[in-house]
């Protein structure tokens, strides 16, 4: 079974050379944070990924969570796993420390996400899901429930759940039907949730749940959603877990992959209803929740880029293992890895390339993150939260998108190996599968982009963003490198082709909307396609800067030549998917429902 190796030089490479570490020390609260602390922490995250969390991947594929009489069990070893996952404080790395947390910045903590993700993607979403529950609280909460939850949910001895989705409620949040029913202090909440991640389970004392409900005079749709805090445990007046409250998880799911993440159906208020206590304002919730969400899709997104790295990893090494075949033209001697094959190369580079695009995009993301967050300048605050608004939507589709393709690339490397379960690969396949589905799926995050983000401010944060790429292409000039002209080629097409399908999107949506969400998947992916070539295109650049000076001479030149495949073997997709978006939603309509 392959182990699992953070890849700390490209991490690092990525949080120095393209993220500015060095910058976010400046920001109040961030003094501490040295180039030095960050490999130190990365290093111990690395020790905890790959020798607690990635052993428990397999067996937890195959045990899977369980529902008993008390209630979900975790998977052997998960609970133990986790304990000391909180009693290490990995929990709060980057939350406040008014409330218990570290405080580092969310740059070092997305490091240390993509890590989890790698190692074991089903034991990863439980502190996914606690960060969004925090989130929601600090935002929204009265003092009282900050006070009283958010430090057992910072230090991890409680977990976080999201409850949105109901059988009719999917995508289409406004359906929700769980009924909030005032009474005194607090509310009574009682219905079904379905898919509810980590739902229950015993590796934590307490579960606290944020659900939507709707009060009894509530307005229809989207406008009558509140958002409601129900524990599995009502807290004592001493902070601790006493009785229990009417909230249970009623069976767990069988799913393609991530069987040690109990996907739970959640029943409030079977017996004498639920309490729960109203996050915010009533009627307020789904703009509450989508604090939740979006801290949410960033993390999925880097889900993606995790399990990616994980299925790399293994393809890697069995391609240095494997040996079949000799070298092309030779009949006679010695038989070779299958590493040596053309065809096996061209993936093991696509594989290693878009993750490195993928790595860099999401990391460059979350520094945005903490500028939005803490930088001195208000005006740059607004720049960067411009960007995160932007771009949540495509590092979530994108990645997750690239994650499935990624994972099906590692099992093709390992031949029928790859297809049986003992290798892992089918399970990184698996695992990768629900990426694009939670968390809003990637046609959501397309309508999302096209429909709103771009459109919002018609389309001016993509115009700084394609101004900012146009300064990396001129960047790229000038070199003797033989690699640069073909990157600055590779990146200029790219940027080219996002220009135009963008003009087309905002041109089409108010004339004819349809025609522009149909061609939305196509632009999502246009889009993660050119900033990923933005992303390695600087790579380059700051690798040939280092590849003297640094002492890592043979990762600078990889990384030059990686950038150099990825401009000519992924970025020419942007044109096809520019010429898809700008005519393919011309027949989307053309079929009337009974010719499908
Ligand atoms: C393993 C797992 C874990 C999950 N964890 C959680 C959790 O913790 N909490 C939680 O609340 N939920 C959770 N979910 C639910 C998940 O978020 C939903 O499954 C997802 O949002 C899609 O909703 P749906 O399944 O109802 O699909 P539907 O909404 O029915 O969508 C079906 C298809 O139609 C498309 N579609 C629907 N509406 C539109 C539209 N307006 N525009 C374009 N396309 C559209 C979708 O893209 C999709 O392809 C989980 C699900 C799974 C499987």
């Amino acid at each position: 079974m392959p182990n699992y190796r953070a890849p700390l030089q490209d991490m690092q490479f990525v949080m120095t050379s393209l993220a500015g570490l060095e910058h976010l020390a400046a920001l109040p609260g961030y003094e501490e944070v040295t180039p030095d602390l960050a490999e130190a922490v990365l290093e111990e995250a690395a020790k905890l990924a790959g020798e607690v969390l990635a052993p428990l991947n397999r067996p937890g594929d195959e045990q899977g969570a369980s529902l008993t009489q008390e209630g979900v069990v975790a998977a052997d070893g998960f609970a133990a796993a986790y304990r000391q996952f909180v009693q290490n404080g990995w929990n709060g790395l980057s939350a406040d420390p008014e409330y218990g947390g570290q405080g580092l910045p969310w740059l070092v903590a997305a490091a240390t996400v993509e890590m989890w993700n790698s190692a074991n993607m089903s034991f990863a979403l439980c502190p996914l899901l606690t960060a969004g529950a925090i989130e929601a609280v600090k935002a929204h909460g009265s003092d009282e429930l900050k006070t009283r939850f958010l430090p057992k949910l910072v230090s991890g001895e409680w977990t976080g759940t999201m409850n949105l989705t109901e059988p009719q409620a999917g995508s289409d949040l406004s359906a929700v039907r769980t009924r909030a029913v005032p009474q005194g202090e607090h509310y009574k909440i009682s219905g079904q949730k379905i898919f509810i991640t980590w739902g229950d389970h015993d590796m934590a004392e307490n579960v606290v749940h944020l659900v939507l409900a709707r009060l009894p005079d509530a307005p229809e749709g989207t406008r009558g959603i509140s958002l409601f805090l129900v524990p599995k445990y009502l807290v004592g007046p001493d902070g601790s877990p006493a009785e229990r409250n009417d909230v249970e998880c009623a069976s767990i799911e069988h799913k393609l992959g991530i069987h040690a993440s109990p996907t739970c159906v959640m029943s409030f208020g079977e017996r004498a209803g639920a309490i729960g206590y109203l996050v915010g304002r009533e009627n307020e919730g789904l703009p509450y929740m989508f604090t939740m969400m979006n801290e949410a899709r960033q993390k999925v997104g880097l889900q993606g880029l995790g399990i990616a790295e994980r299925a790399y990893q293994a393809a890697r090494d069995y391609a240095k293992e494997r040996v079949q075949g000799r070298l092309v033209g030779q009949r006679s001697g010695n038989r070779v890895t299958i590493i040596h094959h053309p065809d096996v190369r061209r993936m093991l580079l696509t594989m290693k390339s878009q993750i490195e695009a993928m790595r860099a995009l999401g990391y460059v993301m979350a520094a945005d993150i903490d500028l939005a967050h803490k930088h001195p300048d208000a005006e740059e605050r607004r720049r960067c939260q411009r960007r995160v608004d932007l771009l949540t939507p495509v590092l979530k589709g994108w990645c997750t998108e690239l994650g499935v393709e990624i994972t099906s690339l590692g099992v093709q490397i390992h031949g029928g190996a790859g297809y049986i379960e003992e290798t892992g690969a089918a399970q990184y396949l698996r695992d990768s599968r629900i990426a694009p589905i939670y968390e809003g799926t990637s046609g959501i995050q397309a309508g999302d982009l096209v429909g709103r983000k771009l459109t919002m401010d018609n389309g001016s944060a993509m115009a700084e963003l394609i101004t900012e790429m146009r300064a990396v292409e001129r960047e790229l000039g000038g070199s003797d490198n033989a690699d640069f002209p073909v990157i600055r080629e590779g990146l200029g097409g790219g940027i080219e082709a996002l220009e135009q399908a963008t003009k087309w999107v905002l041109e089409t949506i108010r004339r004819d909307p349809d025609a522009a969400l149909a061609a939305s998947a196509h632009y999502l992916m246009l889009t993660g396609y050119v900033c990923g070539g933005w992303q390695m295109a600087r790579a380059a650049l700051a690798a040939r800067a280092r590849v003297a000076s640094s002492g890592q001479e043979g990762f600078c030149r990889a990384k030059i030549s990686t950038a150099r495949f990825y401009a000519e073997q992924l970025l020419p997709k942007a044109n096809a998917l520019s010429t898809m978006v700008k005519s393919g939603a011309s027949t989307v309509f053309a079929l009337e429902e009974e010719q499908f």
